[in-house]
């Protein structure tokens, strides 16, 4: 099967398949970044906000698919293997499912090589769910939250772009992209200083805190602060967490699992997580391997209920 004659799937259609899915998607990227970077004042902000989501994620659905039409078709797929059972007829009406954006993830990477990073990954996982943070949170941090998605995701299409789009793309189609190519960068860097401005208006607001003030999973800034009698929380990101919650998010994210105590069991034990019980308040919260803002490069454990660094048990 030619690209001119590939099956619409789910939302992508055939002819967003084409070139111009490119430019479709770098249309998306600049409408996401105009209202990120350049709010307007008398906007119905969550309104708008929700759209830059929504338009980021459509342009990080089509860009990525397209790159792997491009090596092949059957890759836009949800099963590949069934490429051959369809038709004209199913291309017709459109019957068939395309890929998840996380399975178009998975297939670059393995099949492409492409470089994606957990965090980049996640991020754009977390994109597409951030629209409920729009509905469940305060404005002010919302935006923050997806402001700093955002970024990550933009930096990420950037290089996309870079590397495995543009080049391939002929000059007239590279000229009509320029001007939004242009659009995005300095609307990235802009964003960029949103993030650094606030990180910055909450430093003194962290700085007592250091002790138990750490990286967060959700929005990967230094402001998820512990708290002794209550639950944790992220000062950047709508993000509260109850201390077993944190603890498991946290060593998900950033501690290696490690390997069970040794049995004489036939088959091998999965790895767990580190989580141990806190020898203070009995609560299974003990994370080994936690690094607080107070002492960055030295990993300590922590407990997230007492919300302090604990001598590792034996
Ligand atoms: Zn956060
Ligand atoms: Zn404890």
């Amino acid at each position: 099967m030619t690209p001119d004659e590939t099956p619409s799937a789910d939302s992508l259609s055939a002819r967003e398949m084409e070139w111009t899915a490119v430019e479709n998607g770098i249309d998306y990227l600049d409408d996401a970044v105009r209202i990120l970077a350049y709010p307007s004042a008398e906007s119905d902000r969550r309104r708008e906000l929700k759209y830059a989501v929504l338009h980021l994620h459509a342009a990080t659905e089509v860009l990525l698919k397209y790159r792997l039409f491009r090596e092949n078709w059957a890759l836009v797929l949800q099963k590949p293997a069934a490429a051959q059972e369809i038709t004209a007829r199913h291309v017709e009406i459109g019957d068939f499912v395309s890929c998840s954006v996380d399975t178009a993830i998975g297939r670059l990477r393995r099949e492409l090589q492409v470089a994606i990073s957990k965090e980049e990954r996640d991020q754009i996982a977390a994109l597409g769910k951030s629209r409920n943070a729009l509905q469940h949170y305060g404005l002010v941090q919302a935006e923050a939250a997806i402001e700093a998605m955002a970024a990550v995701v933009l930096e990420f299409l950037n290089r996309f772009l870079d590397d495995h789009l543009l080049p391939d793309l002929p000059p007239p189609e590279r000229n009509r992209v320029g001007d939004a190519l242009g659009r995005i960068q300095s609307g990235l860097g802009q964003i960029r200083f949103y993030v650094e401005k606030r990180l910055k208006d909450l430093h003194a607001q962290l700085e007592p805190h250091k002790e138990r003030t750490v990286v967060c999973p959700v929005c990967r800034q230094w402001t998820l602060v512990a708290h002794p009698e209550g639950p944790a929380r992220c000062l950047f990101c709508p993000m509260t967490m109850n201390p077993e919650q944190a603890a498991w998010l946290y060593s998900a994210e950033f501690v290696p699992y490690r390997s069970p105590p040794p049995t004489s069991d036939l088959f091998s034990q999965p790895l767990q997580p580190a989580i141990d019980s806190c020898s203070t308040c009995r609560s299974k919260t003990l994370v080994q391997g936690t690094v607080v803002s107070a002492g960055k490069g030295r990993s300590i454990s922590f407990c997230f209920s007492c919300a302090a660094g604990r001598i590792p048990l034996p």
